[in-house]
C-alpha cells in the first residue's frame, strides 16, 4: 500500500498497489512545465482519503483528462484519463488513473528509474 500528500495536506490518497518498477516522464508542453513524474493505476486501486475543499481541475487540449491539483498548496496530484493504448486509441470506457510519484510518502522519485514519453510529438 502507498500513501501520499500534496505539501499542505489538504489533499491525502492511498493507493492498493506497489510503485511501479519505471516512473514515467512527459515531454508534452503541460507535463514539461509542471515537472512531475507519473505512476499508473487502474482506478479501483486509487483512493482519495482526504480532499477537503482544494481539490481542483485543469483541462486543456482535447478536455478528456482532468489534472487534479491542490488549490492551497498547487501540487499537481493526479490526473484521471482515458486508458489510451500505444496508438492513441481509447475503448471509450476503460480509464488510468495517474498519480504524482513525488507526492508518495517516505519515497524518492528522483532515485526511481524513469521511462520517458515523448508526450510532446505525440500529442
Ligand atoms: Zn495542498
Amino acid at each position: 500500500m502507498i500513501s501520499g500528500s500534496c505539501h499542505c495536506g489538504q489533499v491525502a490518497f492511498r493507493i492498493d498497489g506497489e510503485i511501479p518498477a519505471q516512473l514515467t516522464r512527459c515531454t508534452c508542453s503541460f507535463c514539461a512545465k509542471r515537472g512531475l513524474l507519473h505512476a499508473y493505476y487502474p482506478p479501483e486501486q486509487f483512493h482519495i482519503t482526504e480532499s477537503g475543499d482544494s481539490d481542483a481541475i485543469y483541462r486543456w487540449q482535447t478536455k478528456l483528462v482532468a489534472h487534479h491539483f491542490c488549490a492551497a498548496c498547487g501540487c499537481g496530484t493526479f490526473s484521471d484519463s482515458p486508458a489510451f493504448k500505444p496508438d492513441g486509441s481509447w475503448d471509450k470506457t476503460t480509464r488510468r488513473i495517474s498519480v504524482n510519484a513525488r507526492l508518495f510518502d517516505n519515497f524518492d522519485a528522483d532515485l526511481a528509474p524513469v521511462e520517458v514519453i515523448d508526450g510532446k510529438n505525440l500529442w
